[in-house]
């Protein structure tokens, strides 16, 4: 798998142009140097090799004392220069690994390069369009490629593997990496063989790849397709696909090209980097808790399932330990995140959090009132007590004032009283549903053991 990921910079690889954001108007964001023109020079982005350094420390790679940056020489209306600085045959780090799921994932290497301009093609795709654009406003953005081994074995650890990428790479600040933003993009390179045969088969390599279900998809239309071509007696050609989504298959772009038809040679305006060790123990030692070892620790009190959500995501695993660490209960806490906090990404300050789920977990509120609490302090930033008060959310627990409602509930369904009597347990549902019509902060534990009563 080769993964691209933009590290988090306020301006491109080698000038001071600051990163265009998604919808800046074309050609914006550019300089002379990015733009290529004769007589700039271009000077590395220490904030981008910090970033890089850090993936690989996190990729627990080797990171060599020389490094050095690579011309990349081919022409495409969107490199400006005709060339692309990258890095060759000295990268950054080389040699890591990276635990998903059961499998130890090698990587080969992270290096660092720029990204290129953007093509526009009026009429949508190439072969129909009849005017071409380009946008130079990523030209010089920072890249770091990060390269696997080919240790993956299927579709799921493919994606196994990205979605672990993207957790690690938030954790240490490295990358945004959203796919959906071009923050990151996956090219997973696919062969298959014969069972039993260790000798690996002929790969391509798909691109246009643009989330997690696209990348999934793509490998296994990819496996199947080779596979009909090996059984019909054909050969696999080494080339480079694209994964068309409104298809849902992959096409030919074009035949794979080698290292030598890129003329690689050192860079000439930049020097070759020397990192120091002083530095690299700095980022160790600083290097924030990474996820494996934060999902172990939350294992330890949380059940798998819960960890699967909460430990993917930094922010949801923060919000969880310091909600916990002001007193929240912890399962209760690791559900409602999970339920309520999860897919809808509003997050409430951890404080906020506790004492909600505290006046949950006491019964003085209910559920439902604790989901309208929750939404509401999010919002207006005013805590859950203050809410709980004005509104008057406060669940009623009150034996006697519950008794009350429930009685006038049987009166008005006496259908469905008669039924519960009559051996229809569920009639019991909409018994319930009336009596939370009527008082929606009635504690439904409370007021079912009522109902139960009476109509025993
Ligand atoms: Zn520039």
């Amino acid at each position: 798998m080769e993964v691209h990921v933009q590290p988090k910079t306020r301006t491109k690889m080698f000038c001071g142009c600051a990163v265009a954001p998604l919808n800046a108007p074309p050609n914006t964001y550019v300089c002379e140097i990015c733009l290529g023109l004769p007589g700039t020079l271009p000077v590395a982005n220490k904030a981008a090799v910090e970033a890089c350094l850090k993936t690989a420390l996190a990729l627990n790679c080797e990171i060599p004392r020389h490094t050095k940056f690579d011309r990349k020489n081919y022409m495409y209306p969107d490199l400006p220069k005709g060339y692309q600085i990258s890095q060759y045959d000295l990268p950054m780090s080389v040699s890591g690994h990276v635990e998903v799921a059961t499998r130890k994932v090698r990587i080969r290497r992270v290096h660092l390069e720029e990204d290129t301009g953007k093509l526009v093609h009026a009429g949508d795709k190439l072969h129909k369009a009849w005017e071409s654009y380009v946008d130079l406003n990523r030209a010089g953005v920072p890249l770091m490629e990060i390269v696997s081994e080919p240790d993956l074995r299927s579709a799921d650890e493919a994606r196994d593997y990205a979605t672990e990428l993207r957790t690690l790479l938030r954790a240490i600040g490295a990358s945004e990496a959203e796919m959906e933003k071009g923050q990151m993009r996956v090219e997973p390179n696919i062969s298959i063989r014969r069972a039993a045969s260790d000798e690996l088969g002929v790969k391509t390599e798909l691109k246009n790849i643009n989330s997690f279900r696209a990348l999934h998809r793509a490998i296994l239309f990819e496996v199947e397709r080779q596979t009909q071509v090996l059984e019909s007696g054909g050969r696999v050609v080494q080339e480079t696909r694209g994964w068309s989504e409104a298809e849902q298959r992959t096409f030919s772009q074009r035949s794979k090209e080698f290292a030598e038809d890129y003329r690689y040679f050192p860079e000439p305006d930049l020097p070759p980097l020397e990192v120091e060790r002083t530095w690299i123990d700095e980022l160790r030692r600083n290097l924030p808790e990474l996820p494996s070892v934060r999902r172990a620790r939350l294992l330890d009190h949380l059940p798998a399932a819960q960890v699967a959500v909460i430990g993917a995501d930094r922010e949801l695993a923060d919000l969880y330990e310091n909600a916990v660490a002001r007193g929240a209960p912890a399962l209760p806490t690791a559900n409602w995140i999970v339920n309520e906090v999860a897919p809808t990404g509003k997050l409430s300050p951890p404080e906020n959090l506790a004492e909600l789920m505290k006046l949950l977990h006491d019964g003085a509120i209910t559920r439902d009132s604790a989901r309208e609490v929750y939404v509401e302090s999010v919002e207006t930033g005013r805590t859950p007590a203050e809410i709980v008060a004005e509104h008057g959310y406060a669940q009623v627990s009150d034996e006697s004032e519950l008794r009350v409602l429930a009685e006038a509930v049987i009166d008005a369904n006496p259908k469905a009283a008669a039924d519960y009597r009559n051996g229809k347990k569920q009639a019991m549902q909409a018994l319930m549903a009336d009596l939370r019509k009527r008082a929606p902060h009635a504690n439904p534990k409370v007021a079912n053991e009522l109902l139960l009563k009476l109509l025993a």
